[in-house]
């Protein structure tokens, strides 16, 4: 796909993490959301020691990765 920022073909790939998570605030010791927080992505632990692999696109000349979130748990709801 290309790049929606620059229009650079991008590189697909997956994001290779234990656990994730994108939020409105840093989180310095574990990467679970808390009640009142918003948080676009969280990813836990797959199985014991394995990896998430999230698929997502990488602009090799803006240095921007696109991850779609739209199957990751969220506090926006289900949006489709
Ligand atoms: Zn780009």
């Amino acid at each position: 796909m290309k790049c929606p920022l620059c229009g650079s073909e991008m590189l697909h790939g997956y994001l290779n993490v234990p656990t994730a998570i994108w939020s409105e605030r840093k989180h310095v010791l574990t990467t679970v959301p808390n009640d009142s927080e918003k948080y676009a992505m969280h990813i836990g632990q797959a199985v014991v020691k394995a990896l998430n692999h999230v698929e997502s696109d990488c602009c090799p000349n803006c240095k921007h990765i696109l991850i779609d979130i739209q199957d990751c748990e969220n506090d926006f709801g289900n949006t489709h």
